[in-house]
């Protein structure tokens, strides 16, 4: 249920509503706008009496809320959320601020990823992306550094005080994540829907969790992943369109649906990032789709990036080397001017 709040409402009279809301064991999300003050409730609003709450002399209005999203909901919170790290320091993500994330699809070697960190920052990036734990299609293939690849995510970011991103594959990590003060947690498409992994990054953690679209997920059943991490506790999410799974397969690695850009910025409050990597598996590809995304609103982009494409452990058909970075970056500054 969405209760809009007068204009210039006395604060006293509107927490009176609140502990009251708060007593039927309801959750009030509070939204204080410029001059907009919106009250969202989750729970079993069937205990509230509708049409004494619009009676109230500082209510405007009350509307039910039918979608099953609720937290992420743009409703409730009708401004784009602004997310911070946990450290409080670096850059933030949404509402304006963009987030440039760049660097390999796996963490080799420490000459590696810091040499990759030190050319994406020179070119714009503000945050470093890198793999320790792969989720691979093969049993075969390399399955990533692990904890060792963490440890140099945290040299890496140490040397060029980039916050970093790398990928949460199991439960049984999450503490070293969080030890580690990992900035942003990311969850990869084949874990979207592992849930019981979502509660506890709600539960445990206020750090940034970038969330990816399913590889056959809908628009809502992402929404519908981010609001197990949200009704747990933390509400820093980061949505990642990363392209689907459809019947294309010759030309793309996946299909990326930029549609999902306008789509999500519509219905949710959270930032929405592009990665043209995954979405098109192939590193021609990554420029232009880059910048469609942008186009289309994009909060940021997730760039795989590598010195070495050819001879990379993972994912080098779709990693730009640093140079066509460092042109990709400033084409998105041109872009990003020319749209404001
Ligand atoms: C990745 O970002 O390295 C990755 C594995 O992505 P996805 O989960 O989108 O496949
Ligand atoms: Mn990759």
């Amino acid at each position: 249920m969405i209760v809009s709040i007068r204009p210039n409402s006395p604060k006293e009279k509107i927490n009176h509503l609140i502990k009251w809301l708060d007593d039927k064991n309801l959750i009030v999300k509070e939204f204080h706008g410029n001059d907009q003050c919106v009250l969202g409730l989750i729970g079993n609003t069937k205990c509230i009496d509708k049409d004494m709450l619009k009676s109230l002399d500082i209510v405007e209005s009350v509307s039910d809320m039918t979608d099953t999203f609720k937290a992420s909901n743009r409703k409730m919170h009708p401004d784009d959320s602004i997310l911070r790290l946990a450290s409080g320091e670096g850059p933030l993500i949404g509402g304006g601020h963009f987030a440039l994330i760049a660097g390999p699809c796996s963490v080799e070697s420490r000459e590696q990823l810091v040499g990759i960190a030190r050319d994406v920052k020179a070119a714009g990036a503000n945050f470093l992306r890198g793999g320790a734990f792969k989720p691979r299609t093969s049993p075969y293939d390399f399955q990533g550094m692990g904890s060792a690849g963490l440890e140099l995510l945290l040299e890496a970011r140490a040397e060029t005080g980039l916050p970093i991103v790398t990928e949460l594959m199991y439960l049984h990590n999450l503490d070293e994540f969080i030890e580690k003060k990992i900035d942003v947690i990311q969850i990869g498409a084949r874990n979207t829907q592992n849930y019981d992994l979502l509660k506890e990054l709600g539960k445990s953690t206020q750090a940034p969790v970038l969330l990816k679209r399913g590889l056959a997920g809908t628009i809502k059943e992402l929404l519908m992943s981010a609001e197990y991490i949200m009704a747990n506790g933390n509400e820093n999410v980061i949505l990642c369109e990363r392209g689907i799974r459809t019947y294309e397969q010759d030309y793309a690695r996946n299909t990326l649906d930029l549609s999902a850009v306008p789509i999500l910025k519509n219905l949710t409050h959270l930032p929405v990032i592009v990665d043209p990597s995954h979405a098109t598996g192939r590193a021609d590809l990554v420029p232009s789709m880059t910048l469609a995304a942008i186009a289309a609103g994009a909060d940021g982009i997730l760039v795989e990036v590598h010195n070495d494409p050819k001879n990379a452990l993972c994912d080098g058909a779709q990693s730009l080397t640093p140079e066509a970075f460092a042109e990709l970056s400033a084409k998105i500054d041109r872009l990003r001017d020319a749209l404001r």
